[in-house]
């Protein structure tokens, strides 16, 4: 198996894969199949934020391994009660369901909200989303979010979304005002998907107000933007609010596939035996992990690290780029971070692998960083200096495409 092993003709065609097969990784760096080294940007999509291979984490994982891996959810699971008492500690929330992905961690949101419209007699209930929001890829979560490629081919989509601009109150306001079904609110605190988009100040604590004096519930998706990416554990903690819902996977198993749905006060109860379920959700390997995963995090001070590391990283890519034309602007919060140009630059992923980086583009033209919550400072001057050149040299060759 080489870099050409992808030539096999019997997987889906799903994704636009770059021409390389990593076999080996260690913190932020992976080797490819002909011993090449890379400095991971990108993570996984925001899912090994503890970096590749880390050694806690393979010892939880060997250990549980041996020990028990599944059971079922029929009988009591030690490790996801541990877990589930850890996560209600760190984020104010009552109590959690596990599933195995973001958009099932949604798919369990969007269930808990049309039973909070049911339960007040709305037999049409309707879940306000955001424009060029990402939620998922299952007909709920495709339906709920806010780009039409994510939607086409695949209506009929599941009604009952209202979609309104992002970070817009005015609007917000005059649904609610408008709109007697409305039950409940979905909300990323940063939009991934959709370019590393931050609502103005003041938003999410607007959008809390407009819950509680319409009786739905806030429910955010914290599936990119939780587990310490933003430099706290929950991006919604940068405000001051407290949600009803939400939705986390990616960075909290590290690799191992865990997905949850938290909730707080009478959303929490909402769900009764029946209601829900997952085979794999919470398993004892799963849950471990997860459990590890936040250990470190917390004995690694990870969380100032990551606020740390972002500033410098922006603050880097900043002041290399200030005079370079093209250059939007660099923005973010931890190590979430977006470098908005001018034009479209996909091309600029397949440079930066030539160069012995991986970065991603979305949105068409907004650069997308997703480090490791654990790059030294040398990683990280290196991941900024080599992005600079690679953006400055694509721009003064009139970026093409
Ligand atoms: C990645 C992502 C999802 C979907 O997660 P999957 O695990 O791929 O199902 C949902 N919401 C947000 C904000 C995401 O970034």
């Amino acid at each position: 198996m080489g870099n050409t092993s992808m030539a096999t003709h019997h997987l889906m065609n799903t994704y636009n894969r770059q021409p390389v097969t990593f076999v080996r990784g260690e913190g932020a760096f992976l080797w490819d199949t002909e011993g090449k080294r890379y400095l991971d940007a990108i993570m996984g999509v925001a899912v090994c934020g503890l970096g590749h291979a880390q050694p806690d984490i393979a010892e939880a994982i060997c250990e549980q391994a041996r020990t028990l891996i599944h059971t079922s959810n029929i009988y009591g699971i030690a490790w996801q009660e541990a877990l589930a008492d850890r996560l209600s500690a760190i984020s104010g929330m009552d109590k959690v369901f596990f599933c195995n992905s973001g958009a099932e961690a949604n798919e369990a949101a969007i269930k808990l909200a049309r039973l909070h419209g049911h339960r007040k007699g709305l037999s049409d209930p309707h879940i306000v989303v955001m424009e060029s929001s990402f939620h998922g890829r299952t007909m709920a979560t495709l339906s709920a979010t806010g780009n039409r490629k994510v939607q086409a081919g695949f209506e009929p989509l599941v009604s009952g979304f209202v979609r309104v601009p992002h970070g817009d109150v005015d609007t917000l306001r005059q649904v609610a005002a408008t709109d007697r079904n409305i039950v409940a609110i979905l909300v990323e605190p940063i939009q991934g998907e959709g370019g590393i988009r931050l609502p103005k100040m003041g938003y999410l604590e607007d959008v809390r107000k407009i819950c509680d004096e319409n009786g739905w519930l806030m429910m955010v998706d914290e599936v990119q933007t939780g587990i310490g990416r933003t430099g706290k554990w929950f991006g919604f903690q940068h405000c001051d609010v407290l949600p009803d819902v939400m939705s986390l996977a990616k960075g909290l198993g590290n690799g191992v596939p865990i997905g949850a749905c938290l909730a707080a006060g009478a959303a929490s109860e909402l769900l009764g035996p029946g209601n829900h379920g997952s085979t794999f959700g919470g398993n004892p390997l799963m849950c471990r992990v997860a459990h590890t995963v936040l250990e470190v995090i917390e004995r690694d001070g990870l969380l100032a690290r990551a606020d740390e590391l972002g500033q410098r990283i922006q603050n880097g890519l900043r002041s290399r780029l200030h005079d370079v034309s093209g250059v939007i602007e660099v923005r973010g919060r931890g190590l979430m971070i977006g470098v908005q140009l001018d034009r479209a630059c996909g091309a600029l992923v397949g440079q930066a692998l030539q160069k012995g980086l991986l970065i991603n583009v979305t949105a068409d033209s907004v650069i997308r960083l997703l480090p490791a919550l654990v790059m030294s400072d040398e990683q990280t001057d290196m991941l900024i200096a080599t992005l600079a050149e690679l953006i400055t040299a694509f721009l003064a060759d009139g970026g093409h495409v």
